[in-house]
């Protein structure tokens, strides 16, 4: 058993920290939000009144914070963690954040003695639920083989992509290709209704031919076509599309540093952000199917 700080507890943090406490750790926890604490004291953790209480004499400390100023500040503020976390602790950031973000923040603890990791995860809410997460990470391969004792309790499998910052760079590869297949599978539901057909049906025949992928699969967009996913739920509870254009926006940053061709990644970058634009940012960013429905003839 360890004793792990957690810090962040929104749609993903609030159940890994749960999972972490089933896992059998002692997990103390922090977020602005009051709401996000009573829940995480019902799940059995140690709310504390602040980060860096979080933080202290804890042998990991995990965050779970929505975008790259949030994690620079929490870590490297003056009153941020950098003062407070002993030279044993491992800090983890499961954020989806910049590579450069990740790189800056590893390289400010190491000036102190800490050891860093990016491991931002794939899987969704369900699969923070469920505790069946993919953590992709980046580090010192050292770090990255104790943090195992942690990650297993909040998922199920663990990828070393490389050096630190490597875990963000296959995380924005990964949801860039999850907003292309996410658009597309909206753009051939939206198709098949438009003509007539039930999208129930129309998903059971793409699900079992060449159109299968895990927004229609497992996330499918259509609401009623399945239970438990975010569009039969209003689009509320799962990956926010703000979240999404922030992913999108980071993977274009990393094309344009590198030279890479990404066309469809900038194409659903732009959908995405006037998705927002339109007042659908707090929504699930399956909600883009409502932006492709039919043009009314
Ligand atoms: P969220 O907005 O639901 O939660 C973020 C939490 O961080 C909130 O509870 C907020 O109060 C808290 N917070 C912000 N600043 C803080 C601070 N200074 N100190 C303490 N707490 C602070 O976001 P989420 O959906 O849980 O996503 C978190 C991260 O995980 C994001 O980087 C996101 O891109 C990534 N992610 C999300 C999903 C998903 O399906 N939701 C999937 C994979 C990765």
């Amino acid at each position: 058993m360890a004793n792990v700080g957690f810090i962040g507890l929104g749609n993903m943090g609030g159940p890994m920290a749960a999972n972490l406490v089933k896992g059998g750790h002692s997990v103390q926890v922090f977020d602005l939000s009051e709401a996000a604490l009573s829940a995480a004291k019902e799940a059995g953790c140690r709310t504390a009144s602040s980060a860096t209480e979080a933080a202290t004499n804890v042998d990991f400390i995990i965050t779970m914070l929505p975008a790259d100023k949030h994690v620079k500040s929490v870590y490297l503020a003056d009153d941020g963690l950098i003062s407070v976390l002993n030279k044993d602790t491992l800090a983890i950031d499961c954020s989806t954040i910049s590579a450069e973000t990740a790189r800056f923040v590893g390289a400010a603890l190491k000036e102190h003695g800490i050891d860093f990791i990016d491991a931002p995860v794939s899987g969704g809410v369900g699969g923070a639920k469920a505790g069946t997460l993919t953590f992709i990470c980046g580090g010192e391969a050292g770090a990255v083989a104790r943090a195992r004792d942690v990650l297993q309790h909040m998922g199920k499998n663990i990828f070393h992509a490389g050096d630190s910052g490597a875990g963000q760079v296959a995380k924005i590869c990964n949801n860039m290709l999850l907003s292309v297949l996410m658009v597309g599978t909206s753009e051939a539901l939206q198709l098949g209704i438009a003509h007539g057909l039930d999208p129930k049906v129309l998903s059971q025949i793409m699900a079992a031919s060449s159109g299968s992928n895990w927004t229609l699969d497992v996330y499918n967009p259509c609401p009623g076509v399945m239970d438990n996913v975010p569009s039969s739920n209003g689009y509320q509870g799962g990956f926010l599309v703000d979240l999404m254009s922030k992913d999108l926006g980071l993977a274009q940053q990393a094309a344009l540093a590198s030279g890479a061709a990404t066309p469809m990644g900038a194409l659903t970058h732009n959908l995405y952000r006037s998705w927002s634009q339109l007042g659908h940012g707090r929504e699930d960013f399956s909600s883009i199917f409502n932006y492709v429905k039919p043009i009314l003839k």
